[in-house]
């Protein structure tokens, strides 16, 4: 399935194909690759460092229900934007399928983040009243396009979410896992056709909430085209937002504007202090009440003036002293509050 192709072979030209991208690459092997584009008609190259390029072939899994068209089927602007009654949602990130026993390969690869995830959905489906939606924060696999076990990943991860009431949809933000830390037009073309839109806004109960791709503001280098798309789409939400239409305005991304304060220095964990600032402001004006992320394995956050970045723990694999688990938030008319629940700790029945 995975090939990795190295030294003197190289990507010449670019053509489009229905709605997927097919890299057309002339190795210096004559042949080689067009025999197996022939093969496989939905091969994807992906030029994934400057050295090396990995492609590989699509398969037919993808989310039945997701992002498109810029927002969430069902909860467009004129079903979801008059307030009713209080109502709660449920946010989660880094279920990362693969990260526990990555550096492990005597151990079964991620029977434990999908155990986890289990537990979580079960917990979830068992609430009353239902969560309105289940958004994933990112990282929904650990393996990068192109890597080994992503394909199996991304498969168990839609069949596992299969077991969520489907009255809860599966709301998914698009992490660097998704995408890889340096995305080109391929690896974003690809997660859009399995997961659905890699930035959209939607509304449900009088809340606007936007959904970003935060690995434009991370490292943009190679879809320079797709970040400005991005930037000019979110200024007319912002618009939109400060309009004051909406109860709350909120935003959901992978990687944090900060872990801990607006003033920290630039970290992998972080967005860059030289947007952050001038994002923060916008945000800030356009009335947002929170950015809910994920990416740390931990659980974080602070203000800026009367914005609240949230950092919640991974659903998987802990890199430090929380447990694995996910946030209830609950959305009343005046404000927001939050809760973060351990999954193996929680009772069978959680009342709100
Ligand atoms: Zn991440």
């Amino acid at each position: 399935m995975l090939r990795n192709l190295t030294g003197r072979e190289k990507v010449s030209s670019v053509v489009r194909l229905s709605r997927k991208y097919i890299i057309k690459a002339e190795a210096e092997k004559k042949g080689k690759i067009p025999i197996l584009a022939r093969e496989h008609p939905t091969v994807f190259v992906s030029l994934f460092s400057k050295a090396r390029i990995y492609f590989w072939t699509m398969t037919t899994d993808s989310l039945s229900k997701k992002a498109q068209d810029g927002t969430y089927p069902g909860f467009e602007k004129e079903n979801g934007s008059e307030w009713k009654e209080p109502f709660y949602f449920i946010q989660g990130a880094d279920p990362q399928f693969g990260m526990i026993h990555f550096y492990d390969s005597s151990k079964n690869a991620w029977d434990e983040e999908m155990r986890l995830t289990r537990k979580a959905i079960q917990l979830i489906n068992n609430m009353k009243p239902k969560p309105k939606f289940f958004v994933v924060c990112g990282d929904l696999t650990h393996d990068f396009q192109g890597y080994r076990h992503r394909i199996a990943q991304e498969k168990d991860f839609i069949n596992v979410f299969k077991e969520l009431d489907e009255d809860i949809p599966l709301v998914c933000v698009c992490g660097n896992h998704e995408v890889n830390d340096e995305p080109i037009p391929s690896t974003i073309l690809n997660y859009r056709e399995k997961f659905g839109d890699d930035y959209f806004s939607f509304y449900c109960g009088g809340v606007m909430f936007i959904v970003l791709n935060s690995q434009y503001f991370k490292n943009s280098s190679m879809v320079k085209d797709l970040a400005k798309k991005h930037e000019k789409w979110l200024d007319k939400q912002l618009k939109e937002a400060k309009s004051g239409k909406y109860k709350h305005v909120v935003i959901f991304q992978h990687i944090p504007w900060f872990v801990r304060k607006a003033e920290e220095r630039d970290m992998p964990h972080n967005l860059c202090s030289g947007i952050r600032t001038k994002m923060l402001n916008k945000f800030q004006e356009a009335k947002v009440k929170a950015i809910f992320c994920g990416h740390i394995h931990l659980n974080a956050g602070g203000f800026y003036k009367d914005l609240e970045v949230v950092v919640t723990s991974a659903i998987g694999c802990q890199l430090g002293m929380d447990k694995s688990g996910f946030r209830v938030v609950k959305v009343e008319e005046d404000k927001l509050s939050h809760k973060y629940i351990s999954i193996d700790d929680a009772p069978e029945n959680l009342n709100f």
